[in-house]
């Protein structure tokens, strides 16, 4: 982060303001964590902070501290749009283009008070009065640690902000599995748990926390598992009436787009997923290697993300969408 950038910053932090921190709509464990980490940050740095997400989180994350202050823009527009435009600052974090905020971009982007984006993803747009964005950081949380510590202010890392740092850092990490987990990231971690944070308790809370409707909903995905092995490819479909069938909540899919890469040989992975009320199919694109699936979602899926980890959607039905992302794979080299 540019050394005038944190200065700016800093004379900003100086006295108490209101501040709003946004993730990006359908916030995961690192866009939550990273709000979360920063909210508890400035509270003890006597601000006035709020979370605002654009739509409501997934139950797998509802025991982070501090969740149960988060406003949800999309059940309380008015109350929110109020909030946001009396805010003083604005922090975005995990996100790199209004539109990830879904509805709520209208509302930012005519906004005049001084905006922060903190984020790892590719390509950032150029919205944010101080940006602090970098492609080799695993996670916004691993960001919001080095912003911290960038303020002077690391020994007021306790065990909640820590705790929320540490979610992220293991969710966009798979882990620590992906290779954009560095030694930095496990020196964070070290530090971390020094705080005291319970790491293998938060591990528990995020990942055994399965029911049993989606457990059966994570089998009928790998039943539709579809393997292309001359494209080095795996997807997976999954209908509305199948999430209705197993009583689909928020956070249910999370993940299941994983195990199509854990097949020998395959190098892509996708999983498609209907959406009836939004009327879109939800996808999302995982990579092993050089194959580029931000720059994929970004062409052929109104999407984007990182190199090995995106997204995007489509507005066409199952059938086309699939018989669209088969000719394509067919024409490329993975
Ligand atoms: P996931 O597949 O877990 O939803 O997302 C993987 C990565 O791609 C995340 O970093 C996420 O922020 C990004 N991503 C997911 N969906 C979209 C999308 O529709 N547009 C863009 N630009 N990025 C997305
Ligand atoms: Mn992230």
């Amino acid at each position: 982060m540019k050394k005038e950038d944190i200065f700016a910053i800093q004379q900003l932090l100086a006295t108490p303001k209101k501040i709003a921190i946004i993730p990006h709509r359908s916030p995961d464990g690192d866009a939550m964590g990273s709000t979360l980490a920063l909210f508890h940050f400035l509270l003890k740095l006597n601000q006035q902070p709020i979370v605002i997400s654009p739509n409501d989180f997934p139950n797998f994350l509802a025991w982070l501290p501090g969740s149960e202050t988060v406003l949800i823009y999309e059940n309380d527009k008015e109350n929110c749009t109020k909030i946001l435009q009396e805010s003083e600052i604005v922090f975005t974090l995990d996100f790199n283009a209004l539109h990830r905020t879904g509805e709520m971009e209208h509302v930012l982007k005519n906004l005049t008070v001084p905006m922060v984006m903190i984020d790892h993803h590719q390509k950032p747009d150029t919205f944010a009065t101080y940006t602090y964005s970098d492609t080799v950081f695993g996670s916004t949380c691993e960001m919001i640690y080095n912003f911290i510590s960038f303020l002077d202010k690391k020994e007021l890392i306790d065990k909640t902000i820590a705790t929320c740092i540490y979610t992220g850092i293991t969710t966009d990490s798979g882990s620590f599995r992906f290779p954009s987990t560095t030694s930095t990231t496990h020196k964070i971690v070290a530090d971390l748990i020094d705080i005291g944070i319970e790491n293998s308790e938060i591990h528990n809370f995020l990942f055994d926390n399965n029911s049993y409707n989606r457990l059966q909903l994570l089998g009928r995905a790998l039943q539709n598992m579809r393997v292309v092995p001359e494209f080095k490819t795996s997807y997976i479909t999954l209908l509305q009436k199948e999430l209705d069938e197993f009583h689909y909540e928020k956070g249910d899919t999370e993940g299941i787009v994983n195990y199509g890469l854990t097949i020998k040989g395959i190098h892509l992975a996708a999983i498609f997923i209907e959406h009836k009320e939004e009327n879109i199919i939800k996808i999302s694109f995982r990579s092993q290697g050089s194959f580029d699936v931000n720059q994929f979602a970004r062409d052929n899926f109104n999407g984007g993300g990182h190199i090995n980890a995106a997204g995007g959607k489509s507005y066409e039905s199952m059938h086309e969408t699939i018989k669209k992302f088969e000719k394509l794979i067919s024409k490329i080299t993975i």
